[in-house]
């Protein structure tokens, strides 16, 4: 645990939040300020601060729990679609420093994007920079 992380003190019951669901490994509980009801967050139980740094079979449960969770919530708040992410990273926008998973329902005409609208500019690959790209990352090992 790392004392001062917000998601540590839900996962020790040291402050409140809406637990949806538990395993041995997970915690996922309602968004605090949610982007439509059901908003849900799907944390690992052990702090880690982006995806890699959780070991893999932390990672798959967290997956796993975001697959359970995403006809349920549907069902519940009857939405008709969910995007599912992750802000890995602060450049990527992740303002708690404890990897979460977000399970957010979606609405027809809700008025939000797809996962498209969340990067900047779109860059102007050629076919050799696709290929290096790809084959750099065929190539590589985790870091
Ligand atoms: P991030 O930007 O790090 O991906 O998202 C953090 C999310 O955690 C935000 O959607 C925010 O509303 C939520 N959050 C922050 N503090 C709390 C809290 O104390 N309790 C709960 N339930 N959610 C929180
Ligand atoms: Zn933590």
């Amino acid at each position: 645990m790392s004392d001062d992380c917000i998601f540590c003190q839900i996962v020790a019951g040291e402050i409140p939040a809406h637990v949806v669901r538990e395993t041995d490994t997970t915690l996922a509980f309602l968004d605090v300020n949610p982007l439509a009801p059901g908003h849900t967050l799907v944390v690992p139980k052990d702090h880690y601060e982006r995806l890699s740094d959780a070991p893999s079979d932390v990672a798959a449960d967290v997956f796993h729990e975001v697959y359970e969770l995403v006809p349920r919530v549907e069902s519940v708040v009857d939405a008709d679609a969910t995007t599912v992410g992750i802000n890995d990273g602060a450049a990527a926008g992740q303002e708690v420093p404890h990897v979460h998973a977000h399970v957010v329902p979606r609405f027809e005409g809700d008025g939000g994007g797809p996962i498209h609208a969340v990067a900047g500019e779109r860059p102007d690959l050629s076919d050799e920079e696709f290929e290096e790209i790809a084959e750099g990352i065929s190539a590589s090992h985790r870091t």
